[in-house]
């Protein structure tokens, strides 16, 4: 019954999981793995965050409040006023504001090397997809950007960007604001981590949307939980666009919480910053400049899946580069974890 599938899923491969070097790991008899392949924070989740998800849970037989109050008003209380929408994970959000503004064969322009669901999101909406190069040291260039992109109906830029770990600059983001016709959603999932605020264009700029997420710095990923700072006139077509109900109630009891336990937050941050600077003195292969909670390490001449499982039959799992589009094959990308495991890869991988 293949034949009923869309041609579109047949040509391109979905989302790259990391489970393949989770199971090598285990073929190898390893029991205690280093978990470094997905940029999750490694501690628990915040305990006013449990405390709330539990309480959720005892009213789940009723449809959760379609309008996420308890989480837009954590939300402006957290951060001011602004205008925000949610999803499940901030992939919902890409997806939901994708079907929201793209008719098919308009276009979507995307930034590369970059977060592959983009691409996907696009194409399940129909839309023609232009990708644009970063530059040789990944950086961005605003004008060739805004060549190519300047008649997409939505252009993505990651910032800092997954996987390359750089961040592009507000100054930046501006001009390319300024130069485009459509919107720039501004992928923000680890931008906790970069010390950079992009709000300030928030307030200047009514086609900018930033995407926002849970699964990262706030321990909250297996909950499925995303946000965005959204210009004025955005929230009332993106909730026409989206499904009924879409974020669940525990998961916007947790995220609520979450956000002001910022101190749990921080404790993470402090070990990034750490870690980062760890990874660029202490492993042999260069390891790029990050402003996120993982680094790009350059293991040529080793190519990126065989660089992965070496390190998998060794206990320590890390993302293979290799399916991001753009990039050349001898790149992985490493998450901060615990101190355990941080210390477990560099050891490793100095010893290939
Ligand atoms: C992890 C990640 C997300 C999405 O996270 P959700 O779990 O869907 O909220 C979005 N963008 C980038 C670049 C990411 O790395």
């Amino acid at each position: 019954m293949d034949r009923l599938v869309r041609a579109c899923y047949k040509k391109k491969s979905g989302y790259a999981f990391a489970k393949k070097a989770e199971d090598i790991a285990r073929e190898y008899g390893m029991d205690h793995i280093a978990r470094l392949a997905s940029n999750e924070n490694p501690d628990s989740l915040s305990p006013a965050a449990l405390k709330a998800a539990e309480d959720a849970l005892r009213t789940v037989n009723r449809y959760p409040d379609e309008r996420a109050n308890i989480l837009m008003n954590a939300l402006r209380a957290h951060y001011g006023d602004y205008h925000f929408v949610t999803g499940v994970g901030m992939d919902g959000v890409i997806e939901t504001i994708v079907r929201t503004l793209v008719e098919p064969g308009e276009k979507v322009a995307i930034s590369t090397p970059t977060f592959s669901f983009y691409t996907l999101a696009a194409m399940g909406q129909g839309a023609e997809v232009i990708t644009i190069p970063r530059e040789a040291d990944f950086s961005v260039d605003p004008q060739k950007l805004i060549r190519a992109a300047k008649d997409a109906k939505i252009t993505v830029l990651c910032s800092p960007n997954n996987p390359t770990g750089n961040a592009t600059g507000p100054e930046v983001v501006r001009e390319i604001l300024e130069g485009i016709e459509g919107l720039l959603f501004l992928d923000n999932a680890y931008v906790e981590f970069s010390g950079i605020d992009y709000l300030p264009l928030m307030k200047k700029h009514e086609n900018l949307v930033l995407g926002r997420t849970f699964s990262k710095v706030h321990s909250l990923a297996g909950l499925r939980i995303g946000y965005a700072f959204s210009p004025r006139w955005l929230p009332p077509w993106y909730q026409r666009a989206g499904t009924p109900f879409t974020v669940n109630s525990v998961s916007m009891a947790a995220a609520a919480a979450a956000l002001s336990d910022t101190a749990h937050a921080e404790r993470y941050i402090a070990q990034v910053r750490r870690w980062r600077k760890r990874f660029m003195e202490e492993v042999k292969y260069p390891v790029l400049s990050s402003d996120a909670n993982f680094v790009m390490v350059d293991v040529s001449p080793h190519k990126s899946d065989a660089m992965v499982e070496e390190l998998a039959r060794k206990g320590v799992v890390v993302r293979s580069c290799r399916s991001f589009t753009g990039l050349e094959d001898h790149y992985v990308r490493v998450s901060i974890g615990d101190d355990w495991e941080n210390e477990r890869f560099v050891q490793v991988i100095n010893s290939l």
